[in-house]
């Protein structure tokens, strides 16, 4: 086993390798918001640490803010 993955070779830096369930993707998307969280993820890794941000956060993305208007203006 540890013969074959010597002479595997490395994943390259390019490869679509998701951050948080580290499986290879076709899609990724980047996720900044700490230091800490970011880097690139498939759509559900992004949406489970999109949903820990605060509200404040949150705002900072442009579709969520554009949402929350839409949300209170129907209130
Ligand atoms: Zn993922």
């Amino acid at each position: 086993m540890s013969l074959i993955n010597s002479i595997r070779p490395k994943p390259q830096s390019i490869a679509m390798i998701c951050n948080g369930c580290m499986k290879e993707k076709s899609l990724l998307a980047w996720f900044g918001m700490t230091p800490l969280n970011q880097g690139l993820y498939c759509g559900k890794c992004w949406q489970e640490r999109f949903k820990r941000l605060s509200n404040k956060q949150k705002n900072e993305w442009s579709f969520w803010k554009l949402k929350q208007e839409k949300i209170n203006a129907t209130k």
